[in-house]
């Protein structure tokens, strides 16, 4: 869809909330692919310097600036007051880590003053400035934090985010034919999923949201539909046994064997990875039969060769057997607050995977979620066998 056209979509739902009488605020994001065509333009200089990251800022704030000047503009011309506002403007004050600041304080006053003239302020989202004035920006898809760091400080009654989206989903529709669009779910679920890489929200906004009790909702930009509500456990209706199925291909495992069962032997696996800043996912190391164990581990996909090299090192030091390892993996995840209460939830999903004869590599389960290693080929299978299990395609109560 045509930029401007997206951005006319914007303006109709800003105008329709105005006119039911509510005080709006509108936090946009940059058009399009504009701000992977600045990352582009960025690699095409490839430097890498440690002053990168404060002009990689400057560079790609540039984009929530192009379309709050337009929206603005499309509102005046539909006869509202509207003005832009930079993240500076709006007082959003950060930490330093450029590419990935984090909010400390906004100083709400000045939108508070702009809605008090009858002002729709058009704030650009993603970015904010330091204590030094240098523009800082919230890592990719920070727009949607903002919103919700906006509406936590002006108490709004709702923080709506339009999408490409109808809504937060059960499964990925593109997998699973019968994914449905869900009326509510949990901030807490709605965490698991964002971490597990369901990509509709922006992680830490749902940590803010879910932290100052905003309410929350995922909608489309271009269908007038409800979309979903995210919510406190209390307040929501729906309360199915699983919510979603959340997955990932993005993975990668490394298992280190015959390392001797004493102590310190985790960390002198572990340390050298992060200190490599290799993230860590899952985590598992067997008892020892004859004295000594295996440790297993995932990384991200993009982190294997380097994880690897550094196991090997590792293997070499603490005397290790050998080192192997798999980067055809997926994870899959089921979450939803209803586990609480449901016992046998696992084994009814092991016995799924079973069924479809596919191999569970590795196990982790939290209270509201069980995360599955597989083989990614069948992943697609998995999603879609576990979907239809636990009848997520129909609508609870
Ligand atoms: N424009 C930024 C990005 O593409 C922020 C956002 O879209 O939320 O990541
Ligand atoms: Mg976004």
């Amino acid at each position: 869809m045509a930029s401007i056209e997206r951005i006319e979509h914007v303006a109709r739902r800003v105008i329709r909330a105005k006119n039911e009488g509510h005080d709006v605020v509108v936090v946009v994001s940059a058009m399009g692919k504009e701000t992977d065509r600045l990352v582009e333009l960025a690699e095409e200089v490839d430097y890498q310097g440690l002053d990168a990251r404060r002009e990689m800022d400057v560079l790609l704030s540039t984009g929530e600036q192009v379309t709050i000047s337009l929206l603005s503009m499309m509102l005046m011309k539909h006869g509202f007051k509207s003005e832009s506002v930079l993240g500076r403007q709006a007082n959003i004050l950060t930490d330093k880590e450029h590419t990935r600041a984090r909010i400390l304080d906004i100083d709400a006053s000045f939108l508070k003053n702009r809605l008090s003239d009858g002002v729709i302020p058009v704030v650009a989202g993603f970015q904010g400035t330091d204590d030094s004035g240098n523009i800082t920006t919230l890592g990719r898809g920070g727009s949607d934090t903002t919103a919700v760091a906006l509406a936590a400080v002006l108490a709004a009654d709702e923080c709506q985010i339009y999408t490409d989206v109808e809504g937060v989903f059960t499964t990925d529709p593109r997998v699973v034919e019968g994914a449905r669009c869900l009326d509510e779910i949990t901030f807490e679920e709605m965490l698991e999923l964002a971490s597990l890489g369901s990509r509709v929200l922006h992680t830490r906004a749902v940590e803010f949201a879910s932290k100052y009790q905003v309410p929350l909702r995922v909608l489309s930009s271009f269908e007038d539909t409800p979309g979903t509500l995210i919510t406190r456990e209390d307040d929501a209706m729906e309360q199915p046994i699983i919510s979603g199925i959340a997955f990932t291909r993005d993975e990668a495992k490394l298992t280190i064997l015959g390392v001797k069962d004493v102590p310190g032997v985790a960390s002198a696996i572990l340390g050298p990875i992060s200190e490599a800043n290799i993230e860590v996912d899952m985590i598992v190391q067997n008892v020892a039969a004859d004295m000594s164990t295996d440790f297993t581990f995932t990384v991200r996909r993009e982190d294997y060769d380097q994880a690897m090299n550094i196991l090997q090192n590792i293997a070499k030091n603490i005397d290790a057997r050998e080192v192997s390892g798999d980067n055809k993996i997926a994870k899959l995840s089921m979450v939803g607050v209803g586990m609480r209460s449901h016992a046998g939830v696992a084994s009814r999903m092991f016995e799924v995977l079973a069924r479809e004869s596919i191999n569970i590599q590795m196990i982790s389960t939290s209270e509201i979620k069980i995360s599955v290693v597989i083989a990614e080929k069948y992943l697609e299978l998995a999603a879609r066998a576990l979907h239809s299990e636990f009848d997520l395609a129909e609508v609870a109560g």
